[in-house]
């Protein structure tokens, strides 16, 4: 490129466009929200795998978890909690 104005200008527009890269990364980890946890209170029975839309809810060792990063914070896990494990984080 010739001009070294344009030059100047594309290369902001390059660094603009990684900064809005970097923001949507950050949206995306939730780094804003904090997602649901289940706490040691969980009793496995499975209650509420099936409530969540995100399928966030999981089986895990000893009792259910929550993965953050699929969680969207909706809440609809944590009526149905029969000895109210799920709080929000
Ligand atoms: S509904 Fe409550 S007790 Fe049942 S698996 Fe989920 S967190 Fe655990
Ligand atoms: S708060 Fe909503 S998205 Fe998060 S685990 Fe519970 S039901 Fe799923």
């Amino acid at each position: 490129m010739k001009n070294p104005r344009g030059r100047v200008i594309l290369s902001a527009v390059k660094a603009l466009r990684k900064r809005v890269g970097y923001i949507n990364e950050i949206m995306k980890g939730k780094c804003f929200t904090m997602a649901y946890q289940i706490t040691d209170e969980c009793i496995s029975c499975g209650a509420c795998e099936g409530t969540c839309p995100s399928e966030a809810i999981a089986e895990g060792d000893g009792k259910y978890v929550i993965e953050p990063d699929k969680c969207i914070d909706c809440g609809a896990c944590a009526g149905g909690c029969p000895v109210d494990a799920i709080v929000a984080g």
